[in-house]
């Protein structure tokens, strides 16, 4: 693992602006975070980079934009509204909350949890005497199961009212549009159905800057397919999620596939896979996962909704429920590994100096190009090359400050490509570029700067 610190990356990304507190003029609201000017460009461009790699290059895939707010029965056939618990205990003594399994996992790293029920955690709390990482005493409350989604009231006042939950999942959405989408589509299978959106989760231990909020916005596909084809497609989104982590440019050492042993499983699942990463300071945090979920989501759709969900194969004229796999990202997790991961404070001219950048990918980076007048008096003729450039890229415009500390401070945001307007320029039409990570310089004539941006992007 790198010397680099979490806090201090995080600490960079709040100074330049990827991320503010939440509500910070009234005091901050706990774990909430806000994408400032960087973080959401950066986030619009990941966004696109999926949509590229999972909806327009795959012929089988289309996006839908499904509600937020769905009706309530939509909960009660997936089992959230009386599985979607965390365990929750209390220290007697100081009051800090924890969720069990993660005392456990913290103080006991070979146990796992995950196969334990609620019986098998109080046992094990008591009969290990885990201690409480606050005041170190081992005396708490029995868990409490606590409900995960965020409850909200529909309607004027809140005792007429139906309840109706804030979706903990992009998934769902997907499932119960399964129909419209056959329907208007007049596609056949195998199909993708993604959907990129908002998800909340009450959750009882966020923390870790933007690793587990409340709010956050995951990017899911379910793919339908016909029973039996489970291995093939779960394989074809295994090596899909690999090509895609390998064109992000996250380093081969900090990520590491997870598959889940049978124990593991939901009754219904015949696969699941994780993918990892290696956060500084923090250890291996999951990603995002890849499962096999057979036909379970819309037979309970099926049962609950007393629609019918089967598919009639034109080719075998056989009706079935379609098999599913589901591949599901987290966005902000990921936003959180790729800032990581090229984050470096490089020493420089044999430890005389240094700077701070930020190597991340050409195509993610907030900007692709700064255009810097080296005079205020160039201004005007500047400006028609931050037009051009505009037409193509995310770029943006600095006028403050010497070039040498606007080229640091470039770096500091991971603009790959510097370009630097000087009087020169007003005679020979050239500009001199300056690659982010090799410092290199390199006159390149105005009418061709598109073009040798384009080729030197991957
Ligand atoms: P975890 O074990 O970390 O709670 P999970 O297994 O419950 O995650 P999934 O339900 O599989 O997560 O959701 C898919 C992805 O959504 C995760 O891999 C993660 O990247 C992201 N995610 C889940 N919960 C949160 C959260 N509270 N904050 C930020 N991202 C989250």
């Amino acid at each position: 693992m790198s010397n680099k610190t979490f806090d201090e990356i995080t600490t960079h990304l709040q100074t330049y602006g990827f991320v503010y507190q939440g509500s910070e003029i009234y005091g901050g609201l706990a774990n909430s975070w806000d994408y400032g000017p960087l973080g959401t460009l950066f986030k619009n461009h990941l966004k696109d980079l999926w949509l590229k790699h999972f909806v327009r290059d795959i012929e089988y895939n289309v996006q839908i934009d499904p509600a937020i707010i769905m009706n309530p029965k939509v909960w009660e056939a997936t089992g959230h509204v009386s599985n979607f618990h965390d365990p929750l205990v209390d220290c007697k003594y100081c009051h800090s909350r924890y969720r069990a399994d993660d005392l456990i996992k913290q103080q006991f790293s070979d146990v796992d949890t995950d196969k334990m029920d609620v019986d098998d955690l109080n046992e094990f709390m008591k009969s290990h005497q885990v201690t409480c990482p606050n005041c170190g005493k081992s005396s708490f409350t029995d868990i409490r199961q606590f409900q995960m989604m965020f409850k909200t009231f529909l309607g004027v006042t809140e005792e007429k009212s139906s309840t109706v939950y804030l979706r903990p999942e992009t998934a769902q959405g997907i499932f119960i549009n399964f129909k419209n989408v056959m329907r208007t589509t007049r596609r056949k299978l195998p199909i993708g159905i993604c959907d990129i959106g908002k998800s909340f989760r009450n959750e009882i231990t966020p923390g870790n800057f933007t690793f587990r909020t409340r709010e956050f916005e995951q990017m899911e596909i379910e793919f339908f397919f016909k029973p039996g084809e489970d291995e093939k497609w779960f394989e074809f989104y295994k090596e899909n999620c690999k090509s895609f982590v390998e064109k992000l440019g996250l380093k081969d050492e900090n990520i590491r596939f997870r598959d889940h042993e049978k124990e593991e499983l939901a009754f219904y699942s015949k696969a699941t896979t994780d993918i990892e990463y290696l956060f500084p300071t923090l250890g291996w945090g999951e990603l995002m996962g890849i499962a096999s979920r057979t036909n379970y989501d819309l037979s309970r759709h099926m049962e609950f909704s007393k629609q019918d969900l089967t598919y009639l194969d034109p080719e075998t004229n056989e009706r079935y429920v379609p098999h599913v796999v589901e591949p599901s990202f987290g966005l902000d997790r990921l936003m959180l590994a790729l800032f990581c991961d090229s984050y470096e404070n490089e020493i420089l001219d044999d430890g005389k100096d240094s700077r701070v950048i930020m190597h991340l990918n050409k195509r993610l980076a907030p900007y692709t190009c700064a255009i810097l007048p080296l005079s205020n008096k160039l201004n005007d003729d500047a400006k028609k090359v931050f037009k051009m450039l505009t037409e193509e890229f995310d770029c943006i415009f600095d006028t403050t400050g010497s070039i040498g500390k606007r080229y640091r401070r470039e770096d500091a945001i991971g603009t790959p490509f510097c370009i630097t307007f000087d009087f020169d320029s007003l005679n020979d039409n050239k500009v001199t570029i300056r690659d982010r990570d090799s410092m290199k310089q390199e006159r390149v004539e105005i009418k061709e700067l598109v073009n040798y941006i384009k080729a030197n992007l991957d």
